[in-house]
């Protein structure tokens, strides 16, 4: 708080930080942003700054720190990166014409869900911010992307479906008002969501456009409130954010997002990046835009039969005809990033060289649609139609931008000659001017004798005549006026050269300014394009997504799938799990076929422990996912329902959310697929059950596969430890045993990976143990205990009476062997370790 001590400067800076209270303020000072104070401290250890003082004879010395001007983005990025915001407050004046204290405002607040010029590497992500507001029993939720102007607005019925849409945008950032619960925000929060609060609405009515189409009160609400964030915080024009289109979670593939979490599909689960998910298997993208659709695309399947055909088609067309395809990509791979283009315009950070960038990615579009039109099929007229290379535009440009404009935008050398006439003619006199230095320059030589005289400029002294100390002696005293004296030379100006100079800076001061207007003019032009360039980069994007699909298709020997229409018909033939193939390689990996006639509606899968039965399950979900994506699919033939919805217990449960027991949420993950689950939905069950005791999980077990097989009939895969309901078959008409084969040579289990008809007729446990190299004994003991267990009725009994006549034999053994200690085994002293110096070769351990 202010106090009678603190300087105006601090005051000031007080004032300001007073209404940032949850962001960093960068203090524009000069040349500096300065930190202060809290800021100060916790930034220089963000940072890695050094920490010091303003005032450090005074009693209280404020805590310091400071980043450069010229780099202060990559500070900005570092702490939002971290989860911080940071508002950037700037001199509004210049300090030296300044009255009083230099005028100061926060330009902006950045945050991580508004971080528009994240660096390296986030080009094929989108950065969404989310907003969430309770109306009555529904959530109104809404997203937007700052940097593609891209804003989605639905209703969801229940934090689930928050959650699952946060999870799968991968949100950083969420605003909310006080109708939702701090049990809600304090959830998100533990998922690592910055929440950030907003409470009034109040969009310009220049923005009242964007909320047009949208009707139902929680999404208007949530609306404003996320708009109203954005131009709080951003202060500067949006004139490139999108309608809001209303979307319903019921248009797509429903998978909560722990699925999408343990199929891999765009996250590596033990790396957490892209490499071995389905998202890095899928991406032959050539442009930015185009790898953020096919995530899009990845995360949000579809289930309208027309929509994934008229994809599907389009593939085809590309598939079949290798040459276009290339052609396409190799034109694709010059277009820009339009959309975020698109954004730099509206917020009119762009500079001369995106202005070339956009052209030269307009001038690819006709380029594209020449490939199109070669394309034997009508498939694409619909993208045809929409790719408008807006001539009026590329035009524009053209015309008044030089090919390799400088980055500044102020400094002149962006527009090109002939563009303008009164640009031409400052520019004439600049260059008659420095014709005219160059003659003055001879002429002075000439009239002085000295050689070496010459003339230059510099920033604070203007031109000048430069003599050196030697020749001094040579200058006539009269029109020589000093200016400068150097060590070894003094310069000097003349009436003439000072007449000349008003008239050179003059033109060059007149030059930029005016090409900063003509500049400013064609920009202006650009950004009432905005729209069509946007539409522009749509189309472009699904082009690009569609061709990779293609190549993807052809590469790796997908093919198209067939939808059934009437039956719950389910036929892989010879499908793969396409990243386990890819990573294993073709020679390796076993292709198996999903057979399940419409009435089949459950598959029991037994097999020994790393057999692949996960790996068949997600095969399965993922062809499944591609299919509906409009991708083709890895197998031989395909022929499927269209699902509505994916559940999965598959792998290791992790919850990050509740924290509750593995066995939980495996409980509350099968209660999510029996209560949501319908006729038209997949399950994928990976040994429900296992996390309890052996009567408890086969009792659930079994009455899970009875309830989906009597009342929900979704197609399931459920795998299983339990041989004892593999004998289900005979009771329940819609569940067929299969089991992965594995066959023993010389007391080795050998997998084959391969799924076939039938119960498995051993659980092999025991051989995996020894796979994993448990002690022989062990072993041994296992394999008695075993043969007892499955010759007797009683099994806690049998049990015991192993159990104890186990120990009997060991009392036996121990009376005859004296005990060990940790005395009588450790050595007495360290002792050199007795490892060989050389490696011992153990050969192959695979
Ligand atoms: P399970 O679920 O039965 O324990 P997984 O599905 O996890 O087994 O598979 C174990 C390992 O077996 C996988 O990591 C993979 O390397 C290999 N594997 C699985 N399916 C196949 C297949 N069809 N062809 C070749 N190798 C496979």
């Amino acid at each position: 708080m202010a106090n009678a001590n603190q300087t105006p400067m601090m005051v000031q800076y007080q004032q300001i930080k007073d209404q940032y209270p949850d962001a960093f303020l960068f203090y524009r000072l000069g040349d500096f942003y300065e930190m202060f104070n809290d800021d100060a401290v916790k930034g220089s250890q963000l940072l890695e700054l050094t920490l010091t003082t303003r005032n450090h004879s005074s009693k209280n010395p404020i805590p310091m720190c400071g980043v450069p001007h010229h780099a202060v983005q990559n500070y900005i990025d570092i702490l939002v990166d971290k989860g911080y915001k940071v508002a950037i407050c700037e001199q509004m004046e210049d300090p030296k014409a300044a009255k009083g204290m230099v005028k100061r405002e926060v330009i902006q607040l950045v945050t991580p869900g508004t971080q528009t010029d994240a660096g390296a590497g986030s080009a094929k992500t989108n950065n969404y911010l989310t907003a969430l507001t309770k109306v009555a029993d529904q959530y109104g939720f809404a997203y937007a992307d700052l940097s593609t102007g891209e804003l989605k607005v639905a209703t969801l019925s229940n934090f689930d479906a928050v959650l699952n849409e946060a999870m799968s945008l991968q949100t950083k950032e969420m605003v909310v008002d006080t109708s939702v619960e701090t049990t809600v925000t304090d959830q998100l929060h533990r998922v690592g969501i910055l929440i950030s609060h907003q409470d009034s609405a109040v969009v310009q009515a220049e923005l009242s456009y964007l909320t047009q189409a949208v009707t139902q009160p929680e999404q208007q609400t949530v609306l404003q409130h996320l708009l109203t964030y954005i131009v709080t915080t951003q202060k500067r024009s949006l004139a490139h954010l999108q309608r809001a289109v209303v979307y319903e979670p019921a248009f797509f593939l429903k998978l909560d997002h722990y699925s999408q979490r343990n199929l891999e599909l765009t996250q590596n689960i033990r790396t957490g990046k892209k490499s071995g998910t389905l998202l890095w298997l899928l991406d032959e993208t050539k442009t930015a835009m185009g790898g953020r659709l096919l995530k899009q695309w990845l995360d949000r399947p579809l289930v309208n039969r027309a929509d994934i055909l008229s994809r599907q088609t389009k593939v085809k067309v590309l598939v079949d005809q290798y040459f276009e395809r290339n052609s396409l990509q190799e034109e694709l791979t010059k277009v820009y990033d339009l959309e975020r283009l698109a954004g730099r315009v509206a917020f009119g950070s762009v500079n001369g060289r995106d202005l070339i960038q956009l052209k030269t990615s307009l001038t690819q579009i006709p380029k594209l649609q020449h490939v199109l039109n070669g394309l034997a099929s009508d498939a694409f007229d619909d993208l045809m139609t929409q790719l408008d290379p807006i001539e009026d535009v590329t035009d524009a440009i053209e015309r008044a931008v030089v090919d390799e404009p400088p980055l500044s935008v102020t400094d002149g050398g962006v527009i090109k000659d002939g563009y303008d006439a009164t640009l031409d003619q400052y520019r004439q006199a600049m260059r008659n001017g420095k014709q005219w230095l160059a003659e003055l320059e001879a002429s002075e030589r000439q009239i002085t004798g000295i050689s070496n005289l010459k003339i230059g400029y510099n920033r604070v002294f203007g031109y000048y005549i430069e003599v050196s100390k030697g020749n001094l002696s040579k200058l006539p005293e009269d029109r020589y006026e000093r200016k400068q004296t150097l060590t070894n030379s003094e310069r000097f100006t003349t009436p003439e050269l000072k007449d000349k100079e008003r008239l050179i800076l003059e033109a060059e001061d007149k030059s930029t300014d005016l090409e900063y207007q003509l500049f400013v003019k064609v920009r202006e032009l650009v950004k009432s394009n905005i729209q069509r360039i946007q539409a522009l980069a749509r189309a472009v994007s699904e082009l690009d997504v569609l061709q990779s699909f293609a190549d993807v298709s052809e590469r790796y020997r997908f093919v198209a799938p067939t939808f059934t229409k009437n039956t719950h018909e389910l036929a892989i033939v010879e499908g793969r799990h396409p990243v386990v193939e890819k990573v294993l390689g073709r020679q390796t990996y076993v292709p198996n076929d999903v057979t399940m006639p419409s009435d089949t509606s459950i598959l029991l899968i037994t097999g020994p422990n790393m057999s692949g039965k996960s790996t068949y399950m997600r095969q399965l979900a993922l062809t499944v996912i591609l299919a509906q994506m409009g991708c083709f699919v890895p197998a031989k033939s395909a022929t499927m329902p269209i699902f509505d919805q994916i559940f999965t217990r598959i792998g290791a449960a992790d919850d990050l959310i509740s924290g509750e027991s593995t066995f939980m949420v495996e409980m509350k993950e099968a209660n999510e697929a029996l209560a949501h689950a319908t006729a038209n939905s997949l399950i994928l069950f990976d040994e429900i059950g296992r996390g309890t005791a052996t009567y408890d999980g086969m009792a659930l077990a079994q009455a899970i596969i009875e309830f989906v097989h009597d009342k929900v009939h979704a197609k399931t895969l459920f795998s299983t430890h339990y041989h004892e309901l593999t004998v289900l078959d005979q009771s329940l008409a819609g569940l067929k045993n299969v089991h992965v084969g594995a066959v023993e040579k010389n007391g080795e289990l050998v997998f084959l990976h391969q799924m076939q008809a039938g119960p498995a007729d051993k659980s092999y446990g025991i051989h995996v143990a020894k796979l994993a190299g448990l002690p022989d004994v062990l072993l041994n003991r296992a394999d008695t205990i075993l043969s007892q267990l499955e010759s007797s009725q009683d099994q806690h009994q049998t049990v015991q009476a192993t159990a104890t006549a186990h120990q009997q034999v060991q009392a036996e053994q121990a009376q005859t062997a004296p005990v060990k200690t940790v005395e009588a085994v450790a050595p007495a002293e360290p002792q050199p370790t007795a490892q060989p110096s050389e490696p011992v070769d153990q050969g192959d351990t695979q």
